[in-house]
């Protein structure tokens, strides 16, 4: 397995590969969302939300799996890929591998977010449901892969999925020079990896920070102990649903993220509920983790120009329902 860290140079190609393939999507302030973030504790701040929830399969991650399965030869091609995820991931694979013609089979746990399923299934992924976790899935996603020949697909592993997804920062920055603080979702890493290398590289003074749910602390935990760590795995945002540390997104983090911030799921719950009412923006709760990070903890974002990556749009029914009828606070 290659886990080299891709360079600027990788993330520049990934740019031009892609190009035309996915939306450049806006970056927004808003005047309702500013208050609030103040009005919270943040005095002074503003807000700058990059709107991948409006990506094409609504999320950032058709942007890695573009630029992995368009340098496929066309003999890997022709043997397919093989993925595991909660969903958005497994989207984005389906979506690629049928813009190249590849098959794809995508291995999620049981009980998915229907939205999630039945959209793979749309691309005409197959899709097989096993075990209670991500790690389940993983381990039968390893073993069809090996049996077929076919391209096993990891989470965060794969530097050709960092470069792609490093392409929304390098937009970001484009579209919002001014900014201080970037604030990611982490789950197992890419987003977040990816936007400390193009800042690394670009905007050096911008601090990185990232957003785990406390329910599912895996990558936290990893990055605050500098070694791989499994951990309990129970938080309702499937995007952020990893229960361990990958190699290569943990090694980017440990050089450039600037800080780690934990938040509970009502907490990312509150932020997608902000989010409708202040931004008319539907987040799934992984895509409202990055603001829940920034209200939980407004005493590091005071007059700082805050860009908030909103990873993803995919919320069932049911976690939007709970978003407006929970507490208002
Ligand atoms: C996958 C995902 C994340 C987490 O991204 P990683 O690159 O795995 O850390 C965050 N938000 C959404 C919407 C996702 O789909």
């Amino acid at each position: 397995m290659d886990l080299t860290p891709p360079t600027l140079t990788d993330v520049l190609a990934a740019r031009r590969r892609i190009d035309g393939l996915v939306v450049r999507t806006p970056a927004m302030s808003y005047h309702a969302l500013d208050r609030l973030v103040q009005e919270a504790g943040a005095g002074g701040s503003q807000v700058v939300v990059k709107h991948e929830n409006l990506q094409r399969t609504g999320a950032f991650k058709i942007r890695g799996a573009l630029n992995l399965i368009h340098q496929l030869s066309s003999d890997a091609r022709l043997r397919g890929i093989v993925g595991y995820s909660t969903g958005n991931h497994a989207q984005a694979l389906a979506d690629a591998a049928r813009e190249v013609g590849a098959p794809c089979t995508i291995v999620m746990p049981s009980a998915p977010n229907p939205i999630k399923e039945r959209a793979v299934r749309a691309l005409g992924a197959r899709v097989v449901l096993h075990g209670e976790s991500l790690d389940d899935a993983r381990r039968l996603a390893t073993a069809t892969a090996h049996d077929r020949g076919a391209r096993l697909v990891s989470a965060a592993d794969e530097p050709e999925l960092v470069a792609g997804v490093a392409t929304a920062t390098l937009e970001l920055l484009e579209q919002a020079p001014d900014l201080d603080v970037l604030v990611v979702p982490v789950g197992g890493g890419s987003g977040a990896a990816a936007a400390c290398l193009v800042t690394a590289a670009l905007a050096p003074h911008v601090r990185v920070v990232g957003v785990q749910s406390a329910a599912s602390p895996a990558a936290h935990d990893s990055w605050r102990a500098g070694e791989l760590l499994g951990r309990r795995n129970g938080t309702r945002a499937e995007g952020l649903a990893v229960g361990r540390g990958f190699a290569l997104t943990q090694g980017i983090l440990r050089s450039h993220l600037a800080e780690f911030l934990l938040v509970d799921d009502d907490s990312i719950s509150h932020a997608q509920r902000a989010l409708l009412t202040t931004t008319r923006t539907v987040a799934e709760g992984a895509g409202a983790a990055a603001l829940a990070g920034v209200l939980a903890h407004t005493e590091q974002f005071v007059g700082a120009r805050v860009g908030v990556v909103c990873s993803g749009g995919n919320a069932s029914e049911a976690e939007l329902r709970r978003a407006l009828t929970g507490p208002e606070r």
